[in-house]
């Protein structure tokens, strides 16, 4: 047992020094790498509105919308975790950012709630105490569609010592993240006009582990009818690719500022 916990200390505090080699700024020159991953896939449905309209289909053109405006740019990078209708684990949505050097990671969800009233853009960034209840349930929703062992998951989280040493592997990122979650959050309410439900906090797992700036979003109540009407629509879907795409050139303008003070001090 011992040996085990010193095992995952050892992994975990590799994690959190090789964030920031990993990020943005310490790369000299190229492009920025931004990963977009599309909720759910395939078999994992995601939640559905009154009308029928599924989450993964939702994320997923929101996803090729937001792509192709970010690919016109010659300083971004974008890749997908998934470009079609399939199922992705979420622990591999993460890898697949870690593994191709991503500088930014944004998932893209859409929201449900028993209350059919419930509207408005919520931006998540990684925590293991939930900003609220409500936060807690999503997160504990989120974590398990697809894959059962996902709530369990979850709730393991909640056990101290983890729940101690995941914060400690974070803290690199996680001032990042926070940022990150504002800039787009920002640029989401102010270009589609939506209700704002603010940014917060959660333990979901696909934000588990990348060793980047990594968001969340929530995008709209899928649940409430004329909110899915409004995220099925083109119009809607078109505002919010344009809203995204702002707020990740802000953060990007941002961070590039913010760590050119450590290229700066010769580290390459
Ligand atoms: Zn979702």
């Amino acid at each position: 047992m011992g040996k085990y916990l010193l095992s995952v200390c050892i992994l975990l505090i590799s994690i959190s020094f090789s964030a920031p080699v990993n990020g943005a700024g310490l790369r000299a020159s190229g492009p920025m790498v931004v990963v977009i991953d599309p909720g759910h896939g395939g078999e994992d449905t995601g939640a559905k509105g009154p009308s029928g309209l599924e989450e993964k289909h939702v994320t997923l053109r929101l996803a090729l919308g937001l792509a192709e405006k970010l690919k016109k740019r010659d300083d971004i990078r974008v890749l997908l975790t998934r470009t079609a209708d399939v199922f992705i684990p979420l622990e591999e949505r993460t890898a697949f950012a870690n593994r191709n050097g991503a500088d930014l990671f944004i998932s893209i969800h859409a929201n449900a709630a028993s209350n059919k009233d419930a509207v408005g853009i919520e931006t998540f960034f990684l925590s293991f105490e939930a900003t609220d209840e409500d936060a807690r349930r999503l997160a504990a929703f989120e974590n398990s569609a697809g894959q059962p062992g996902g709530a369990r998951q979850a709730a393991g989280a909640e056990d101290d010592l983890k729940s101690i040493l995941l914060d400690l592997a974070n803290t690199m990122s996680h001032h990042e993240s926070s940022a990150f979650a504002e800039a787009v959050h920002t640029t989401m309410v102010g270009g589609t006009g939506r209700e704002n439900r603010g940014v917060k906090q959660a333990p979901f797992t696909v934000l588990v582990g990348a060793t980047m700036p990594a968001v969340l979003i929530e995008v709209g109540f899928i649940s409430n009818p004329s909110e899915e009407k409004w995220l099925s629509k083109t119009d809607g879907q078109a505002r919010l690719a344009e809203s995204i795409a702002e707020g990740i050139l802000s953060f990007k303008d941002a961070l590039a500022r913010k760590r050119g003070h450590i290229e700066v001090s010769g580290r390459d």
